[in-house]
């Protein structure tokens, strides 16, 4: 291991060190793993440097001038807006330390590679009852239809909507040979004739470089953008329509993956609204209140405030933040874990008229559509339900053990 103090050109104060921490990884692939240094500048303490450790020696200048791209571009030009707090559960906070151990001693999690982990009953159980009971309330309360959609979605959808550009950390995409023979035989020949040395992701990786090409479609990143190309140049029939459908999403999240609560693979059940102005928003604000009833039946703790996408790489990324913030278009359910920590669960979006202009949808009254989504990450939510009740069905809500019991013993008799 290699360690390596990089000083910061310009520091950050304290209150933006966790914008700093969210990207680090996003600098370099070889950052192992990092700490910010703190030095005291009259009263108040700033981050001056970033210790790295890296595997393997490393191009210091470049980390260096990358580091410093990094907090000139996209931390320092964040504004302070105060965390807006709107909501807080009933129930106390209490949690269980060790939940993620012992959910792989148990085999209910089971790790299948980086970011990524199967898992076993009552945790299955949990995630389908938690995701029938979001989906009914978005039944109840709007109608909402059921869709199902693809887990790959065309790149120039991702485009169009911004994401793109936006996030182009998180992006997974998805490649395919060249559709010629020679580039099939090529890529066998590379990948059998590799030196034994080379381990076979290398070797893929270099026959990748010469054979391949970008398949057109990216693994998706969230669900609501199906949703807006379905309805791309179209006019709504009605003021609000409401769509929700449950996907497996991809974000590549470097190193930051933890546990259940930042996975690479994951699955969110999203609603979304589509409509005008007062509707969206009317939308967004009453199934809030639907989901503060929820998680007070489901008996956790928590709360909700004003939050930001980690936008990244994009001139406009703290404009964008600030925004955001400030017109509190993005509110988030925490939910705690152990560690004092708390995991975001829900998030409430509206984006204004950008997506309806980007995908040209219009209401029924000719007017540029507005948009809203609400994404519930069911294994995080799931994770943060068995850290505060326990892993055992038996000291669970009612209603939830109940359910999943029963949907189990019809699992067991088919
Ligand atoms: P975070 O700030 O934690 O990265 P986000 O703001 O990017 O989350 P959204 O894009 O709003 O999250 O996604 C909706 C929900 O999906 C989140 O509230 C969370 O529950 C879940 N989610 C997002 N990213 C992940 C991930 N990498 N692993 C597991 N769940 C995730
Ligand atoms: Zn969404």
């Amino acid at each position: 291991m290699h360690q390596y103090t990089v000083p910061l050109s310009q520091k950050v104060p304290l209150r933006l060190a966790g914008e700093l921490s969210k990207r680090v990884f996003f600098v370099s692939e070889d950052i192992e793993s990092f700490e910010l240094v703190e030095e005291k500048e009259g009263e108040t303490a700033v981050v001056c440097a970033v210790r790295v450790t890296t595997r393997a020696p490393s191009d210091t200048v470049q980390m260096r001038s990358m580091l410093n791209q990094l907090v000139s571009d996209d931390i320092l030009p964040q504004r302070s807006v105060m965390e807006h707090r709107i909501w807080q559960s009933s129930h106390p906070v209490t949690t269980h330390d060790d939940t993620f151990d012992r959910m792989l001693d148990q085999g209910i999690a089971i790790p299948s590679g980086e970011g990524q982990l199967g898992f076993g009953d009552p945790f299955t159980g949990l995630v389908a009852h938690l995701d029938e009971v979001f989906r009914a309330a978005a039944q109840r309360s709007f109608g909402a239809l059921e869709h199902r959609y693809p887990s790959l979605i065309p790149t120039g959808v991702l485009a169009r909507s911004g994401y793109l550009t936006s996030f182009p950390q998180f992006l997974m995409f998805a490649g395919r040979l060249h559709g010629e023979l020679d580039s099939y035989k090529g890529f066998v020949k590379q990948v059998s004739d590799r030196d034994s040395a080379e381990d076979t992701d290398a070797a893929v990786s270099r026959a990748l470089a010469d054979h391949s090409t970008h398949s057109g479609y990216t693994l998706s990143p969230a669900v609501c953008y199906h949703v807006y190309e379905q309805h791309a140049g179209k006019s709504l029939d009605a003021d609000l329509v409401s769509v929700t459908a449950r996907g497996t999403c991809f974000r590549h999240e470097s190193r930051y993956h933890r546990s259940l609560e930042r996975l690479w693979e994951f699955t969110m059940r999203e609603v979304v609204f589509i409509g005008s102005e007062n509707r969206v928003a009317e939308a967004r604000n009453s199934f809030m209140q639907d989901v503060f009833a929820i998680v007070e039946e489901l008996g956790l703790a928590g709360h909700v405030e004003t939050a930001s996408d980690p936008f990244f790489c994009d001139a406009k990324t703290a404009e964008k933040i600030w925004t955001q913030r400030l017109m509190q278009l993005k509110y988030e359910l925490l939910l705690p874990v152990p560690g004092g920590r708390s995991v975001a669960a829900v998030s409430f979006n509206t984006h204004g008229s950008s997506l309806g202009e980007a995908f040209s949808i219009r209401t029924p009254d000719r007017e540029i559509a507005h948009t809203g989504c609400v994404a519930f990450g069911l294994e995080r939510f799931a994770y943060a339900f068995v850290c505060q009740h326990g892993l055992d069905p038996a000291g669970w809500p009612d209603a939830v053990s109940r359910s999943v019991q029963s949907s189990g013993a019809t699992e067991a008799s088919r």
